[in-house]
């Protein structure tokens, strides 16, 4: 049966790969590039440089989907045995091309390498009878297209990511779209939508029906320490319809989620909430004891946020919070540092002290020690206090120690997000 042309498989090879020293970016920039053209990865598979392995993954993927793209073992060493191992499986003997042994020797001299060519490389000369060769303009090694008599086809193509994508480019899609002829017209295209505050099971209940999908396009959850995005998929559809669908999709999702979406794509929420200050002339600074830092840090880490970032205390000490931000030391004592007295008193020193219109502050139990029955690991207030007045929050937030501190870190930025949303 000939491929369909709109879902083919991947086998990434390499002994690298599974024994975890390199992840494989190449199956994932293939998924993100041909998807954005309309045609799924359907399936994949790693194995190692082994000949053997590499004909039985790529023997099951020819008959089950007759389209496949590998990576890697196209290289000048004798590890390198993906070719010989895909023309045994297509039954194609192999030729020494004499076109190709010159690219890799001119390649060889307009670099200026010293010396001859080594003999090694000519390994990389050797091609499968009744192939197509796939010119590599990044690195010495040819890309291989072989195709049987049934149209089922195997692109190769070299495991270093840069060529590999230059091939993908240069070769793959303008083969694979002129293949498609008409279908080529249509495209999977993704949205996310960003929410925070609320779980993924709350969220979830939430969105109603649209939770399975909306206007055909299927919905995923994926939660994080940042929230949960929200990512709908529009797939087979011309690009403008595809566009179209997403749009009236996001709308709907907005509007059943509510105040829990802060936005889309890669927003980050510290660039959302420096545009509401901004938005106000507002200025901030912040007051971090189990954060550390990292809400200044997160902060900071947006480009142009000096009109709006202060700066703050890293108050981790009892003795910090007290000297440098104000804090009753009768509070403290009476209530602990991890408190709302204590946390309000935060966010308003470093208010009053740097002269902020917005102070934002945050004080917890990261863990994995200091936890108590009534104040567990994961217990973290946090304050933030504008001209319009102050609003606190008691967090229990999931995870280990850096989790802990970045939920937190996320949940502050939040709750300003809330107090500067109409
Ligand atoms: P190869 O073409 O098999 O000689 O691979 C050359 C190099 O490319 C390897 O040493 C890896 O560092 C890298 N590489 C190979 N396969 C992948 C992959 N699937 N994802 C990312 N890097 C890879
Ligand atoms: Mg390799």
């Amino acid at each position: 049966m000939p491929p369909v042309l709109d879902a083919l498989e991947v086998v990434t090879i390499g002994d690298e790969l599974l024994l975890g020293f390199t992840i494989d970016t190449n199956a994932a920039h293939l998924a993100r590039e041909l998807g954005a053209d309309g045609v799924r990865i359907v399936r994949r598979a790693t194995c190692g440089d082994d000949a053997a392995a590499i004909a039985e993954a790529v023997r099951d993927a020819v008959e089950r989907t007759g389209a496949v793209i590998t990576t890697g073992g196209l290289g000048p060493t004798s590890d390198d045995n993906t070719k010989a191992a895909i023309a045994a499986l297509f039954g194609r003997a192999m030729y020494f091309d004499e076109t190709v042994w010159q690219g890799i020797v001119h390649l060889w001299k307009s670099r200026g390498w010293p010396g001859e060519v080594p003999e090694s490389n000519k390994l990389q000369a050797w091609i499968p009878e009744g192939a197509t060769i796939l010119h590599n303009r990044h690195g010495s090694a040819p890309g291989i297209w072989l195709e049987d008599d049934q149209g089922r086809w195997v692109a190769m193509l070299p495991g270093v990511p840069r060529e590999m994508r230059g091939m993908l480019a240069d070769t793959i899609r303008p083969r694979l779209a002129e293949k498609r002829g008409a279908r080529a017209a249509t495209v999977i295209r993704s949205r996310t939508i960003r929410t925070t505050g609320i779980g993924e099971s709350a969220l979830h209940d939430k969105l109603g029906d649209a939770r399975r999908g909306l206007f055909g396009l299927p919905l995923a959850f994926l939660p994080g320490w940042e929230g949960t995005d929200l990512r709908l998929t529009a797939r087979g559809l011309p690009a403008s319809e595809a566009d179209a669908t997403l749009d009236r999709a996001e709308a709907e999702l907005r509007a059943r989620a509510g105040d829990v979406v802060y936005g889309t794509g890669d927003d980050d929420l510290a660039a959302v909430v420096l545009d509401l200050l901004r938005a106000r002339g507002w200025r901030a600074a912040v007051a971090e004891s189990c954060t550390g830092g990292m809400l200044g840090m997160r902060l900071t880490a947006i480009a142009g946020s000096s009109d709006v970032m202060l700066g703050g205390v890293i108050a981790y000490h009892n003795q910090v919070k007290v000297r440098d931000l104000g804090v009753s030391e009768a509070d403290l004592a009476a209530h602990g540092a991890v408190s709302e007295a204590v946390v309000r008193q935060m966010a308003a020193g470093v208010r009053a002290r740097t002269g902020a219109e917005v102070g934002l502050a945050v004080t917890g139990i990261a863990g994995p020690g200091g936890g108590t029955p009534d104040k567990p690991v994961g217990t973290v207030w946090l304050a933030v206090e504008t001209p319009d007045g102050a609003r606190t929050s008691l967090a229990k937030l999931i995870g280990d120690r850096d989790e802990v501190r970045r939920r937190a870190t996320q949940g502050v930025l939040n709750l300003l997000r809330k107090a500067l949303t109409p």
